[in-house]
């Protein structure tokens, strides 16, 4: 006779691992529990095979030595990894709160305040991971999470080599399918600075958390790319003028002349109600 099976009790290391919290197209994301020190944490499970084919190894392991560096209130850190035959076990902070993406989904666009808000967490996490060399190079919603208290954690940060590929058309597609996040300069792909093309993404995540709709989108990838390469868009009409300008400075096609982090920190608009954040460098 059949015994009915308890609920499975994955084990990785000291954690045992739970429910599904979210996937991705390289990596699933559990909760996890470490039987230990009872510490709660999330999980990131990758398939070696996917990063063997990928020849991403070497590349992966240097990004995550990096990111154990990397402790910013508004990162998600990475607190272990782990291998086994076949699959590779990235131990994260859990941030539960939901991604950022869910809130305007739910309520629609945010107001100029709560938007700006939220991208000035984002901009002090971009700016101190340039600060030590890390670039996302993927940067929107799906990888933007909430904490508890509402506070933005920036997840994915140098792990970008996994979400951006290259397909056979030899156009650069991310993992979630439409590159409407991405730079024209890493569209086109000729070496480009990864700080610029943050601030980018960056620009189109405040458009978007303010206009509840993409600055960019068409159904015909083609077309997309010569939108974002010609930064052909339209600003709704409730943006303030504050709002319009510093969205214009950001989406600048040619990345020499787009908006840099510190002149974004000086901008009037941008700095209202801007809190410097305060932790241990
Ligand atoms: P991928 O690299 O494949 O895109 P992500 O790291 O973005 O995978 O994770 C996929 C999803 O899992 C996220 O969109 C989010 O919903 C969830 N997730 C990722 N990291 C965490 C975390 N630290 N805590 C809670 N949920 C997470
Ligand atoms: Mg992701």
């Amino acid at each position: 006779r059949k015994r009915a099976t308890p609920a499975s009790r994955t084990r990785v290391g000291n954690y045992e691992v739970g429910r599904t919290l979210g996937e991705g197209s390289f990596a699933k994301v559990k909760y996890a529990r470490n039987t230990v020190t009872g510490d709660i944490a999330a999980i990131k499970i990758l398939d070696r095979d996917k990063v063997l084919r990928h020849k991403m190894v070497e590349q992966l392991k240097r990004e995550i030595s990096t990111m154990k560096l990397i402790k910013h209130p508004n990162v998600v850190e990475i607190i272990e990894v782990m291998a086994s035959k076949t699959k590779i076990y990235i131990v994260l902070e859990l941030v539960n709160g939901g991604e950022l993406f869910d809130k305007i989904a739910q309520q629609g666009r945010l107001k100029e305040d709560e938007a700006r808000r939220y991208v000035q967490q984002l901009i002090n996490a971009v700016d101190y991971c340039h600060s030590r060399g890390v670039y996302h190079r993927d940067l929107k919603p799906e990888n933007l999470l909430l904490d508890a208290n509402g506070v933005l954690k920036v997840s994915d940060f140098g792990l970008s080599a996994f979400s951006l590929q290259v397909r056979e058309d030899g156009l650069l597609h991310t993992a979630c399918g439409t590159p409407n996040y991405v730079a024209p300069e890493v569209l086109s792909d000729k070496g480009y600075d990864g700080a610029a093309a943050d601030v980018w993404s960056c620009g189109v995540i405040l458009f978007v958390l303010m206009a509840g709709y993409l600055p960019f989108d068409e159904p015909n990838l083609m077309t997309l790319y010569k939108r974002i390469c010609k930064a052909e868009f339209n600003c709704p009409p409730w943006f303030s003028p504050g709002a319009k300008n510093v969205i214009k400075r950001i989406l600048d096609p040619s990345p020499i002349t787009r908006i840099s982090i510190a002149e974004l920190l000086e901008d009037e608009w941008f700095k209202q109600g801007y809190k410097t954040p305060s932790f241990e460098q």
